[in-house]
């Protein structure tokens, strides 16, 4: 067994669930391979997550070829400030990044991005206008104006188009939360690999804000994520993979993908107190009012 050979199948779920948030753009494989996985093991929905505006074109042409594909369109925060300052990509974004970054940058140059990102977002199999948000750990100071006004106007958009935000926070919770109340949150908004900690949690279930758990939530360290996942309401829980990233635990460090979510699923119903069928109900119910499907 090597720490790169991808895990095994887990037992399948009773209960058909979906990948809140995935990218089978950056997995190996092909998508039909990914689904057929997945499936295998009762994860019969994914929502598949772009970064810029060709990942974003990629999402919404996979949504529309695969009925269990839905997409989510939008410029990563750590997207953004490349955009402005007009980098080719790589230099601050890690395994974000992509080549052919747009040459130019500045101000006219998000702007376009963001009118393709609105473009998009208008299409019916498109459910999602995210990731978007803040990210303190990729991007430094000189990237936090891009940020938040990239932000503010995928809020915009996904209110515009009555679709779900999906929120990508890192590092940066009390400005995302000061920035939805601000700016008026839409009616449905994901916090994606939910990262805050129990005091976080309340906030988000009292401005009913669903949180998505990702594969982090098994690691030993995460403890301040388990205690956030007790005291969440069951009705506002979702899972996800994020894969590549993420691996659950004991594949922590091997290739994530959909078909991983029972092993997180099932972590995640430990620390709820429920049985697995009714943590799967739940997070199925809460996946399909999320993204509207
Ligand atoms: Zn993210
Ligand atoms: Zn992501």
């Amino acid at each position: 067994m090597s720490r790169t050979e991808a895990p095994p199948l887990p037992e399948p779920l009773r209960v058909p669930v979906a990948d809140a948030h995935t990218h089978l753009d950056m997995q190996d494989g092909t998508v039909e391979e990914a689904l057929a996985r997945a499936a295998a093991v009762n994860v019969t929905t994914v929502i598949q997550v772009g970064c810029d505006v060709k990942g974003s074109h990629w999402a919404a042409e996979t949504a529309a070829a695969h009925a269990s594909v839905y997409a989510a369109v939008a410029l990563h925060p750590n997207e953004a400030p490349r955009i402005v300052h007009g980098d080719q990509g790589g230099a601050s974004g890690g395994d974000r990044s992509r080549p052919g970054g747009r040459e130019g940058g500045g101000a006219a140059a998000l702007h376009e991005a963001l009118a393709e990102i609105d473009a998009l977002a208008a299409l019916d199999h498109v459910r999602a206008v995210g990731e978007t948000g803040l990210d303190y750990f990729r991007t430094g100071p000189e990237g936090m104006a891009a940020q938040e006004e990239s932000f503010r106007a995928h809020i915009e958009i996904a209110k515009r188009h009555g679709k779900a935000l999906v929120i990508h926070d890192r590092e940066a919770h009390a400005d995302v939360l000061r920035i939805l109340a601000d700016a008026g949150a839409p009616e449905r908004t994901v916090f994606h690999c939910y990262s805050g900690d129990a005091d976080m949690a309340r906030v988000c279930a009292d401005a009913g804000y669903f949180m998505s758990f990702a594969g982090n939530m098994t690691f030993k360290n995460a403890q301040p994520l388990r205690d956030a996942l007790a005291v969440a309401p069951r009705e506002l829980v979702l899972v996800e993979t994020d894969a590549p990233f993420l691996t659950p635990a004991p594949y922590r460090g091997r290739p994530n993908a959909p078909y991983l979510i029972p092993v997180t699923l099932r972590a995640m119903a430990a620390v709820q107190g429920v049985d697995e069928d009714t943590m799967a109900s739940a997070i199925a119910d809460n996946t399909a009012r999320a993204f509207d499907y």
